[in-house]
């Protein structure tokens, strides 16, 4: 039974839709977001979440890795703050979440129990948008206890694979993986996102959004944390709502992967590369 409503989102109905940024609009406008990111041999997904993070326009941010990720991120990304985990290897202690707009968790994270015990936490006690993706997602699918615990109005990010270990049963084909997000979506009162060409986003009660932007060569590690942390940008921006920040953050992630093309082509795309045609396309958008 194929989704009933479906909307192909264009460029034109987004423009406009991203606010200007204010002549005296300070650190505080754009929100401060927290990034959960990262364990030894992975860090390189922190660092690339956190700088498209910076790039998507956030006013502050920290990421929190384990300490073998401390001096990797400070390098890599001056901008961001680093609050480093007493665990050399992967993530074992929530910090304070007191002063974030908006939360994000996954990229690179392993799946250690101490790890799970740290997404629970955070699940148990935020009140602030959630952008969950990678092994957090991984984690929530092997642990149904945690999906119960699920935030309404969270933004998952899974592929189909991850998306697959979410919900725990394989699709039949592609219109059944459809139907399998809108009604997760409706279930748990998410937005939750299905990437690939066209990624699709289901929203609790909406209809099913297809994303228009992308290319091939974004089929490449990396770029999946690259979204995560525009995402991420977008939800601390207390101005957005949350369909139009995660509509808003697939558009301009697949622009700014359009946007490298001329200078590296499809096979010599990196993630990287992404992250900084970000703050062109999102310009676009304004
Ligand atoms: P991940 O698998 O987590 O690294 O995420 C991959 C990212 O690249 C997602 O945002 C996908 O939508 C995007 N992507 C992968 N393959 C394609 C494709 N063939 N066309 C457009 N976007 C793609
Ligand atoms: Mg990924």
């Amino acid at each position: 039974n194929v989704a009933v409503d479906n909307h192909f989102v264009t460029a034109d109905e987004l423009r406009g839709c991203l606010p200007k940024r204010p002549k005296f609009g300070h650190k505080g406008t754009f929100g401060h977001a927290l990034l959960l990111a990262g364990s030894r041999g992975k860090i390189g997904a922190a660092v690339l979440a956190s700088r498209a993070c910076l790039r998507g326009g956030v006013g502050l941010l920290t990421t929190r890795v384990p300490a073998v990720g401390y001096n990797i991120i400070q390098i890599s990304d001056p901008e961001a703050m680093c609050l480093a985990d007493p665990n050399p290897d992967f993530l074992t202690e929530l910090p304070d979440l007191q002063p974030y707009d908006a939360i994000g968790i996954g990229p690179g994270l392993g799946q250690h129990d101490s790890s799970r015990e740290v997404l629970r936490q955070l699940l148990e006690t935020t009140r602030v948008p959630l952008v969950i993706d990678a092994d957090a997602l991984n984690l929530l699918g092997a642990n149904p206890d945690l999906l119960a615990l699920l935030p309404p109005g969270s933004l998952l990010t899974p592929h189909p694979k991850e998306f697959e270990r979410l919900v725990g049963e394989p699709a039949r084909d592609d219109y059944h993986r459809l139907d399998q997000l809108r009604r997760f979506a409706a279930r748990t009162r998410c937005y939750c996102v299905l990437k690939g060409a066209y990624t699709a986003l289901a929203t609790p009660d909406g209809p099913l959004y297809f994303n228009s932007t992308g290319n091939p060569g974004m089929a490449t590690g990396g770029s999946g944390d690259v979204l995560t942390g525009l995402l991420l940008a977008l939800r601390a921006d207390k101005r957005l709502s949350p369909l139009d920040a995660a509509l808003l953050g697939l558009h301009a992630h697949g622009r700014a992967g359009d946007l490298t093309l001329p200078h590296t082509g499809h096979a010599g795309l990196l993630a990287s590369d992404i992250i900084r045609f970000i703050g062109p396309a999102l310009e676009e958008l304004v």
